[in-house]
C-alpha cells in the first residue's frame, strides 16, 4: 500500500481564515489537505486533533461550501482553501501528518 500522503503547511501568507478546528485559537497558516484524506482514508491522527475541519472563510460561505479548489503538487492531488493555528500545524508535524512548505505558497490559489 502507498504511504498516506501528507498535508502542507504554508509559513504564509498569514491571515485570520477563520476558527481553527481546535477550537483553541484562529487559523493563520494556509494549509493544502491531501484529496485522498477524503476520498480514501485519512490518518486517524487527523480526526482525532480536528487538523483542518475550522471554517475557513475562503472555502466556506454561509451555510454552503463553495471553494474548494484542487491543486496538484509532484503528482499528488490536493485540496486548497485549508487553514489551521501554529500550534495545531506544529502538532500536525511532529505527529507526521502534515509536513512544512518548502515553497511559497501557490499563486494561483492565492
Ligand atoms: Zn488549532
Amino acid at each position: 500500500m502507498p504511504p498516506v500522503n501528507k498535508a502542507i503547511v504554508f509559513l504564509g501568507p498569514e491571515d485570520c481564515y477563520g476558527p481553527c478546528g481546535c477550537g483553541m485559537d484562529m487559523a493563520i497558516l494556509p494549509v493544502l489537505v491531501p484529496k485522498d484524506w477524503y476520498l480514501e482514508e485519512c490518518p486517524p491522527e487527523v480526526a482525532n486533533d480536528f487538523f483542518c475541519m475550522g471554517e475557513d472563510f475562503r472555502r466556506i460561505c454561509g451555510f454552503s461550501i463553495n471553494n474548494v479548489f484542487e491543486y496538484e503538487m509532484n503528482g499528488v492531488e490536493y485540496f486548497a482553501n485549508f487553514s489551521c493555528c501554529r500550534e495545531c500545524a506544529e502538532r500536525a508535524v511532529s505527529q507526521g501528518y502534515a509536513v512544512w512548505a518548502d515553497r511559497d505558497y501557490p499563486m494561483s490559489l492565492r
